[in-house]
């Protein structure tokens, strides 16, 4: 079963705009980032596969943490994050970016 990965969502009260980014990586030294401030969740636009869905897997913990205000590391995120991707694995879950894709491919032609 797919599911499509939205372009918002929010846990709470927390919002999260996800958007692809160009670059994110070489010119910030990491595939994702979640921003308090405005609410935009950020994947590295050159991602795929395991990689982009444990990206945002670690960034959807990042908005939860910033929900819950919780203390967790770095590393305990990506660890439940990437169980959590186990799981959904065994459920017959995959993500489903189409859209995501169609928005940035949208966004490049703009640019
Ligand atoms: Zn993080």
């Amino acid at each position: 079963m797919k599911a499509e990965i939205p372009e918002e969502f929010k846990i709470g009260a927390t919002t999260a705009h996800i958007e692809y980014t160009k670059h994110l990586r070489s010119d910030e030294g990491y595939s994702g980032t979640y921003n308090q401030r405005t609410g935009i969740l950020q994947i590295e636009s050159h991602l795929v596969g395991a990689k982009r869905d444990r990206t945002l897997g670690h960034e959807l913990m990042e908005v939860i943490k910033e929900n819950y205000s919780l203390s967790i590391s770095e590393n305990d995120m990506t660890c439940i994050a990437n169980g959590w991707l186990e799981f959904l694995q065994q459920l017959n879950i995959e993500f489903d970016w189409g859209g995501m894709e169609n928005a940035r491919d949208t966004n490049k032609t703009e640019s």
